[in-house]
């Protein structure tokens, strides 16, 4: 890591730096300048130091890294109670993507045990290589395992990129991934792509979701991003697979852990708006709770589920579990209806993915319609009961819309 340093025969402790410096991360302990854990390396502080006491010294892991060694796009494939998780091969659609584009290899890490059905059906999705760890100890994913394995094959075949699920588990993994290969890791990437160096730019909302940050890893390897489930299109089969599956040893050494797993209660979950095929999403213009009532009878007619934004959540008129959004679930449906919905960024974060957007508003200004397939500029109060009476009669909501 790189750090400021202060020669302290040269510091005339004036002040300088700690009133320059822009993120509160220096300060004069007794007759000494300190930097502390917010300091940015921003550097400011060196041009405003008066006797040109202050410096960076720069780590000498920076720069240092070879990057022509690494190559290729590994992803980190999730099993649950022996089945990969859905995540994954949205993960190998982009994994493909962005190794295709570098002419690189697509491989996968899978650790379980009994799995190699699963480890055969990857393969179907394309990729060149499935790392299998097939043992008894990793049938549940206990983390200290599972980040010790993983590092070590990280070592040996250095991929350029690892991508892996915004779980639970990924989230838990990732991190300790990156803090041992001394490595970068960008959390819930929204999109990504690959410059010709090979460089990955891992796009995020940042500050409350007002900016989409462009992050890059320039000079560590390998470049770490996770992505939330439902973010990026699942890969298609291929029609002729040609990938391999490497059984890989399980040194025993790499197994030890604190956790003993007694039991697995999968928690059901009535109906999640994460796999829906239909969304109905109620927002702020229902105006009262009442309205979610009449957005569950629509909701019902077209087989679909109830969805909501942060602000019915905040009023408690909705579970966290229903909010849509960057703080809540990322939904990819066939048919998104919009309710009452402004169309705030941290909201469209969660829902721009739907294959079909119906908006409903009032304000024909709303942003909703900047991502919108279809709007109906109207009060909902006078379009859902409308709707809802043309499909319970079996006719075709299209009266309603020509007439809006
Ligand atoms: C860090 C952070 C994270 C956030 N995360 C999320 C998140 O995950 N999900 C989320 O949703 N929000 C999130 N938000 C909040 C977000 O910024 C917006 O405040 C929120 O999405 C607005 O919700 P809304 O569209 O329901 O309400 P409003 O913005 O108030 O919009 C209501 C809309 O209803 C329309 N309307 C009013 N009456 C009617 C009517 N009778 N018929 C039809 N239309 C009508 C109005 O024209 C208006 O466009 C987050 C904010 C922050 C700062």
């Amino acid at each position: 890591m790189s750090r400021m340093r202060v020669d302290q025969e040269l510091c005339i402790l004036c002040g300088q730096c700690v009133e320059v410096c822009p993120f509160l991360g220096v300060e004069i302990r007794g007759q000494s300048v300190e930097f502390t854990d917010s300091c940015r390396l921003c550097r400011v502080c060196i041009k405003a130091c008066p006797t040109s006491a202050i410096w960076l010294e720069k780590s000498e892991a920076v720069g240092d890294v070879d990057k022509a060694q690494y190559k290729g796009v590994l992803i980190f494939a999730e099993q649950r109670q022996g089945q990969v998780q859905p995540v994954t091969y949205e993960l190998i659609g982009k994994g493909l993507e962005l190794a295709g584009h570098l002419g690189e290899q697509v491989t996968v890490f899978l650790a379980g045990s009994s799995i190699q059905s699963q480890a055969e059906r990857l393969l179907e999705y394309g990729v060149d290589r499935v790392y299998l760890y097939n043992h008894q100890a990793l049938e549940y994913c206990r983390i200290e395992p599972y980040t010790s394995i993983m590092v070590d094959l990280v070592r040996k075949i250095k991929p350029n990129i690892i991508l892996m699920g915004a779980t639970p588990v990924g989230r838990s993994l990732a991190p300790r991934v990156a803090a041992r290969l001394r490595t970068g890791l960008t959390a819930d990437c929204t999109s990504l792509s690959v410059k010709d160096n090979g460089d990955l730019v891992q796009t995020r909302p940042a500050f409350g979701g007002n900016v989409m940050a462009q992050i890059v890893t320039p000079r560590h390897r390998p470049q770490m991003a996770t992505v939330r489930y439902k973010v990026m299109p699942a890969a298609a089969k291929v029609a002729r697979p040609h990938g391999e599956i490497i059984h890989c040893p399980v040194d025993e050494k790499l197994l030890q852990s604190g956790i003993k797993v007694l039991g697995f209660e999968p928690h059901h979950v009535a109906s999640s708006i994460t796999d829906a095929e239909i969304i109905v999403a109620a927002g702020r213009g229902i105006g009262k709770p009442e309205g979610l009532e009449l957005l569950e009878e629509l909701a019902g007619l077209v087989g679909g589920v109830l969805g909501v934004t942060r602000p019915l959540v905040e009023q408690g008129w909705a579970s966290y579990t229903q909010q849509v959004g960057m703080s809540g679930r990322t939904v990819r449906p066939r048919l998104y209806i919009a309710c009452g919905i402004s169309g705030a960024v941290q909201h469209v974060a969660g829902m721009r993915g739907s294959d079909v957007i119906f908006a409903i508003n009032t304000d024909s200004d709303a942003p909703i319609f900047d991502v919108a397939h279809y709007g109906l500029v109207g009060d909902l109060y006078e379009v859902v009961p409308a709707l809802i009476q043309a499909l319970r009669e079996g006719g075709s909501p299209d009266a309603v819309f020509q007439a809006g």
